[in-house]
């Protein structure tokens, strides 16, 4: 037979692999099933399991993964109200590793930006702002690779100036490219700072000279791009670039609504011991003050304390202004858009419904280490499941193990079998292999050797950036452990009126339906009061004496039940009619 090329995209749901791969979505179901995922239909899978299922079930086919497009939010077109006033702008500053990112906003900035604060906080400030002229500028802050595919799929919507830095000695580089890409798609405006002018190897002109390549000409060789040449060491031409970023601005003519209620963005958010959720948001319209009730996603609370970045308090935060706020009674993620309610009922409501849909949109189980998972599964009842944390300082770790251990029900015994700060080591990578841990890690890096370890070991390696998509992750993977749950709905009952031959398997008795209906592919439980006597099996049901599909209630009907043993029933029996499915449990 000839294979089959099918492409696939990261996550599908069963239900359309089924259709895919054109086989019955029972078979597909049944497949999961054997490798310890409970799914239905419209659950999601990732790649890496379709993968596993199209190899076990031997299909002819061969499946690519499709290239994903950045998925964009462009700008937001609002009406504003007439009374709308200019805001500052915002500034995302992207560009490739080591080109002087970080560098150049602690320059603008005039301080060492720093994640670690006093007393060992977690403070994963995540946007600056900065005055030049008496005018102020937000700076979004995009250090990793992976903040920056966050932001550039919630964040877009915010940022109105990209500063593109390109290294003067190192030229146009993969992530520069991608960072003009993302500035494109995003609709802001690009400024390019070639950066690193005080290095004698710097080249500008060959720099302008690749970059034109990629469509961004200077305005010196008759283009319409603004290039700066900066040098955050040196502080060369950082006035000039703030210069360019507000002229820019004005071009723009940057406005947002000053009356209504306060909303924005949450740009990042994580539990601190002693103070509940910690939230950063960015203020797109109105004024966010202390004491407002305020929800994001499905989380909600009153507005307990204000603060800038510098963590000083704020009397109220308005548009394009960077805050951070304590009082939410939930975690709410990144990229949830936030508002603020007049009352704490309403504000309830909306938070209520907003968890409503999105527990019930959440079947979506998203696998990312199958085999690891049909391991556990095969153990998992009643047994420990073995993690192994490591995060960047100890506020976070203690927050990803105490949120790790809430996960814990009945039927999952969580224990952190070992916790650190600090990189993940090959040593954790031994001991997962060694107990079946998951090793998840919290704004920390995994070295190469320890990751081609991890791989060779078979050991899942998880890192992430944000709190509560760990937890997340945590949560849909134990869910995938947990033994479905039952669900037996009563159809119909029925009242034993006289039996007319009792076998060793088999009972033929007639009765009368006392509530409901019964048809013939129904479960069947015998009762004596409230006493079960059997589970047996319909195999025929008439009524009549004629075969029937179906008898409702107050009919008269004769029945031949399968039964395991002799069973000798009695007038006065009840017959309890009932369907049974299996559910996939969500934690
Ligand atoms: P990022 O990865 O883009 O955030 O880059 P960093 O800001 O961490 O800078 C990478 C390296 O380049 C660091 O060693 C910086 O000290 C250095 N660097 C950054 N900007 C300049 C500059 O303008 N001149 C010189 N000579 N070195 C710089």
């Amino acid at each position: 037979m000839e294979q089959k090329h099918i492409t696939l995209p990261g996550v599908i749901t069963v239900g359309d692999l089924a259709t895919k791969l054109d086989i019955p979505i029972a078979k597909l179901i049944g497949e999961l099933f054997k490798n310890g995922i409970v799914a239905t239909v419209n659950q999601a899978i990732d790649f890496e399991t379709a993968q596993i299922i199209v190899d076990e079930l031997k299909l002819e086919v061969e499946l690519e993964q499709e290239q994903e497009e950045p998925k964009i939010v462009a700008r937001q077109i609002r009406e504003l109200a007439d009374d709308a006033e200019g805001r500052p702008p915002i500034v995302a500053v992207m560009g490739h590793v080591d080109h002087g990112k970080t560098s150049l906003l602690d320059a603008i900035l005039g301080l060492k930006v720093v994640t670690g604060e006093a007393g060992g906080i977690t403070q994963h400030i995540s946007a600056y702002q900065t005055t030049h002229q008496d005018r102020a500028i937000t700076f979004l802050d995009t250090p990793g690779h992976e903040a920056f595919s966050a932001l550039r799929q919630h964040g877009a919507a915010l940022t109105d100036v990209v500063i593109i830095v390109v290294a003067a000695d190192d030229g146009v580089k993969p992530q520069t490219i991608e960072a003009i890409k993302f500035a494109q798609a995003a609709n802001a405006k690009m400024i390019v700072a070639i950066n690193k002018i005080d290095k004698p190897a710097a080249d500008v002109n060959r720099t302008k000279q690749q970059l034109s390549e990629h469509n961004l000409l200077t305005e010196e060789w008759g283009g319409d791009t603004v290039m700066v040449e900066v040098s955050a060491k040196t502080g060369d031409g950082i006035d000039k670039l703030l210069d360019m970023i507000l002229l820019v601005a004005d071009i723009e003519e940057l406005k947002a609504d000053v009356s209504g209620e306060a909303e924005g963005l949450v740009i990042e958010s994580h539990m601190e011991t002693g103070r509940g959720p910690v939230v950063s948001l960015l203020v797109e319209h109105g004024f966010l003050t202390a004491g407002q009730f305020i929800v994001a996603g499905g989380a909600q609370g009153k507005v307990r304390t204000l603060t800038d970045f510098k963590d000083e308090r704020l009397a109220k935060a308005g548009p394009s202004t960077p805050a951070t706020v304590t009082g939410f009674k939930e975690l709410p993620e990144f990229g949830d858009r936030f508002t603020v309610f007049k009352n704490e009922k309403e504000a309830r409501a909306v938070a209520a419904a907003e968890h409503q849909s999105r527990k019930s949109s959440t079947g979506n189980m998203n696998m990312t280490s199958t085999e690891l998972l049909t391991r556990i599964s095969k153990s998992a009842k009643q047994q420990p499941v073995n993690f192994i944390v490591r995060a960047d300082v100890q506020g976070s770790l203690t927050s990803v193990i105490d949120s790790l251990r809430l996960i814990e029900n009945e039927e999952l015994d969580i224990r952190v079998i070992s916790s650190g700060v600090g990189s993940i080591s090959e040593n954790d990578v031994r001991m997962a292999a060694g107990s079946q841990a998951i090793i998840y890690g919290f704004n920390v890096t995994l070295p190469p050797t320890v990751k081609r370890l991890a791989a060779r070991e078979k050991v899942s390696v998880r890192i992430f950036k944000v709190i509560y998509e760990l937890i997340d992750d945590a949560r849909d993977t134990l869910s995938a452990l947990l033994s479905p749950e039952i669900i037996e709905s009563e159809v119909g009952t029925l009242e034993i009126k006289g039996i007319f031959r009792v076998m060793r398997d088999t009972v033929i008795c007639g009765g009368k339906v006392l509530s409901g209906k019964v048809t013939p592919n129904l479960l069947v439980r015998a009762k004596r009061g409230e006493e079960v006597l059997a589970e047996v099996e319909i195999q025929s049901l008439q009524r009549e004496q004629q075969e029937v599909k179906e008898v409702f209630e107050g009919d008269m009907c004769g029945l031949q039940l399968k039964t395991k043993s002799k069973l000798q029933l009695e007038e006065g029996d009840i017959l309890e009619f009932f369907t049974r499915e299996a559910k996939a449990r969500i934690l």
